[in-house]
């Protein structure tokens, strides 16, 4: 579930909030002014997703590697082949 960053437009507090549908109204939990804007950052995702995804990342950087060196592999056999 993302954790997003807001700012209060009536006060000021900056705080987080949990968001189950994009559409969900936040209100500060200081003033509870419904007037609170969404900070630019990232959103803060489980940190068992956040493992997957860079696992993911290495694993398509291996598969490419790997690719890379059957090709050397591959030019290799066909310039010593004669
Ligand atoms: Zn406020």
């Amino acid at each position: 579930m993302p954790i997003y960053d807001y700012t209060c437009g009536a006060c000021a507090h900056e705080f987080e909030a949990f968001l189950r549908k994009q559409t969900d109204d936040v209100a500060c939990p200081a003033c509870q002014s419904g007037d609170v804007k969404r900070m630019l950052s990232t959103p803060q995702v489980h940190s068992a997703a956040r493992k997957d995804r860079s696992m993911r990342a290495a694993k398509k950087r291996d598969k490419a590697q790997a690719q890379e060196a059957a090709y050397t592999q591959r030019q290799y056999e066909l310039h010593h082949d004669d």
